[in-house]
């Protein structure tokens, strides 16, 4: 019996479906980089870290000191007269935030991920025996390692 064309049709759905779970099947995000391609540079983990603790240890500073109420004065208008007040620690440590902040490092913050070469995939073992299939046929340069 000749199929309807209806049956054509979802054999045609059904191979497509499984042509996708194929190459699904030969490819997974990449572990390093979670499918980003590119990693956080190091130095401005470091640098964004330092801050972190730079301005922590600020609020910490500011909360001890307590900016006192100025009688008189409404709390808009105080804040310059408690800078001038402030503690010694309060200035040193606003002092090394802005140094931390001239002191941005110069590379860019994220660079191409070395594991999957910014690709964002990785073969899975059955992708690097898909892979090793079409090389031995001719299909695919092996890679230099
Ligand atoms: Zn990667």
């Amino acid at each position: 019996m000749k199929p309807a064309r209806g049956d054509r049709t979802g054999d045609r759905a059904a191979s497509a479906g499984l042509l996708s779970r194929l190459l699904e099947a030969l490819e997974d995000d990449c572990a390093v980089c979670g499918g980003t391609g590119s990693t956080p540079n190091e130095q401005w983990l470091a640098w964004h870290r330092r801050a972190g603790e730079l301005i922590a240890v600020a609020q910490a500073a500011r909360r001890a000191h307590e900016w006192r109420p100025v009688p008189g004065v409404p709390p808009a208008a105080a804040p310059e007269r408690v800078a001038a007040a402030e503690p010694a620690i309060v200035t040193a440590v606003e002092r090394a935030i802005d140094d931390h902040m001239r002191a941005r490092p110069d590379e860019p913050e994220e660079e191409r991920c070395t594991a999957c070469r910014g690709l964002g995939k990785e073969l899975t073992p059955a992708g690097r025996e898909f892979a090793e299939v079409l090389a031995r046929h001719g299909f695919v340069r092996r890679e230099r390692d």
